[in-house]
C-alpha cells in the first residue's frame, strides 16, 4: 500500500529543508530578539526585493496582511470593496473588520478569478461607492490584472491583491502583488511560502502606504509610545520571520516542482470526464493548488479517500452562502457552480511523478466505473 497523499502537507515543507530552519531557528534563540528585530527586517528586504522594487511589511497572518493593506490604501467605515465569493472567508472578514462592506462580482467560467466584464457591471451600478477591488489570485492563477487595474482606475477605485496563493505567479509578464496599490501575503503553514505558525506581509510600491500599514501594525506608532493613529498588534515574530527566509530561498525552485507536477496532470488526465484547470494565455500560475471540476464531485473524493489520496475542496460554499454573509437574493451562478465542483488534487512539492501517476491512473479508474 502506497503512503497516503494529501492535498497540504506542512510537514514535507518542514523535512525538505529541516536542517537549514533549524539552524534559523537556533539563531533566533541565540539572538535574543524574538519580535520585529533583525530577521523581520531582512525578510521584508528579502521579500521586497522578489518583487524588483517594492516595501514589504511584515505582519502576523494574511487576513491582517488584507486588513492593514485596505486602511493603507485609505479603505474606512461604511467603504464598498469588490471582491468574489469563491475564496476563504478571510477575505470578507478582513473587509468587514474595517467596517467596510463587501460586493461580489461574479468569475469567469474557465478560470474560476474575478471577471473583468463583471466587475465593472458591479462599479457601473454602485455608482462610486466601491472605493477598492479585491481579486483574488485563487490556487495559483494570476487574476486578468490589466483588464482589472484598467477598470479600477476608470472608477477611481484603488487595488489591493489577494496574493495568499500566488507567491511568485506572473500575469503579463508582471508578478502578481505588483499591479495594484498594495497586496496581502499569508504564510500559513500550506501556503508555497509557509510559516511554522501564524504570518503575513503587505507588499507596495507606495511609501505612504507602507508607512500607514507600519505604524497600523503596531499601535499607530511611527515613533515607540507614540500612537499617532488608533493602530492594533499584528506583528512577525523573529522565527517565524527567519522560517520564511528559508522558505523564500527555495520558492522559485518549489513553484518548478509544482509546474512540473501540474503539466504531468494535463498531460496523464487529458482524456479524463473532468474539467481541467484552464491557465490565461498571458499567465504564469504557481499552482497553489490543482483544481478540477466534476458535477460527480462527492464520489470522486470518496473514492480517492478510499485509495489513501486525499484532496481539499477550495472552497465548498461561496460567502454569500455561508451562514454569517448569507444574501439569498444574490445569485452568482459561476461562482456557485465552481464551489458545488471543484477538487483539489496534490499538487505541493513533495509529489512525485509517481504519486501523480498514481492519482491520474486512480481518476481514469473511476471514470470507468
Ligand atoms: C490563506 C488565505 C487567506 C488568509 O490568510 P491567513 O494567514 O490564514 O489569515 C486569505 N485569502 C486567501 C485567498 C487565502 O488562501
Amino acid at each position: 500500500m502506497s503512503n497516503p497523499l494529501f492535498s497540504a502537507d506542512p510537514k514535507a515543507g518542514y523535512l525538505a529543508h529541516a536542517e537549514e530552519i533549524r539552524a534559523a531557528i537556533d539563531r533566533v534563540l541565540a539572538s535574543g530578539y524574538y519580535i520585529l528585530g533583525p530577521e523581520v527586517e531582512a525578510f521584508e528586504r528579502e521579500f521586497a526585493a522578489y518583487h524588483g522594487i517594492g516595501l514589504v511589511v511584515g505582519v502576523a497572518n494574511g487576513t491582517e496582511a488584507l486588513e492593514l493593506a485596505l486602511r493603507g490604501v485609505g479603505v474606512g467605515a461604511g467603504d464598498f470593496v469588490a471582491t468574489v465569493a469563491n475564496t476563504v472567508t478571510a477575505t470578507v472578514s478582513a473587509i468587514e473588520q474595517i467596517g467596510a462592506r463587501p460586493v461580489f462580482v461574479e468569475i469567469e467560467a474557465d478560470t474560476m478569478l474575478m471577471s473583468a466584464p463583471a466587475l465593472e457591471a458591479v462599479l457601473a451600478a454602485q455608482g462610486g461607492r466601491v472605493k477598492t477591488v479585491v481579486p483574488v489570485h485563487l490556487y495559483g492563477q494570476p487574476a486578468a490584472m490589466p483588464a482589472i487595474v484598467e477598470i479600477a482606475r476608470r472608477y477611481g477605485a484603488r487595488v489591493v491583491e489577494d496574493c495568499a496563493q500566488s507567491h511568485g505567479a506572473v500575469i503579463a509578464g508582471q508578478k502578481a502583488g505588483t499591479w495594484g496599490d498594495a497586496a496581502a501575503y499569508s504564510f500559513y503553514p500550506t501556503k508555497n511560502v509557509g510559516a511554522l505558525g501564524d504570518g503575513g506581509a503587505v507588499f507596495t510600491r507606495d511609501a505612504a502606504v507602507a508607512e500607514k500599514v507600519r505604524m497600523l501594525r503596531q499601535y499607530g506608532w511611527r515613533q515607540r509610545y507614540v500612537s499617532e493613529i488608533p493602530g492594533r498588534n499584528s506583528r512577525l515574530d523573529e522565527v517565524q520571520a527567519a522560517v520564511l527566509r528559508v522558505k523564500l530561498k527555495h520558492l522559485d525552485a518549489e513553484n518548478a516542482v509544482r509546474r512540473s507536477r501540474a503539466g504531468r496532470y494535463l498531460h496523464g488526465l487529458a482524456s479524463a470526464p473532468l474539467r481541467l484547470p484552464a491557465v490565461a494565455r498571458d499567465a504564469g500560475p504557481v499552482w497553489h493548488q490543482f483544481t478540477v471540476r466534476t458535477p460527480r464531485r462527492e464520489t470522486l473524493r470518496a473514492v480517492l479517500a478510499e485509495r489513501g489520496i486525499h484532496c481539499g475542496v477550495l472552497y465548498p460554499v461561496p460567502i454569500h452562502r455561508q451562514p454569517a454573509y448569507a444574501s439569498p437574493s444574490l445569485h452568482l451562478p459561476e461562482t456557485e457552480r465552481a464551489c458545488a465542483e471543484v477538487l483539489c488534487l496534490p499538487v505541493h512539492p513533495a509529489v512525485t511523478d509517481a504519486d501523480v501517476d498514481r492519482v491520474c491512473g486512480e481518476i481514469l479508474c473511476w471514470a470507468k466505473s
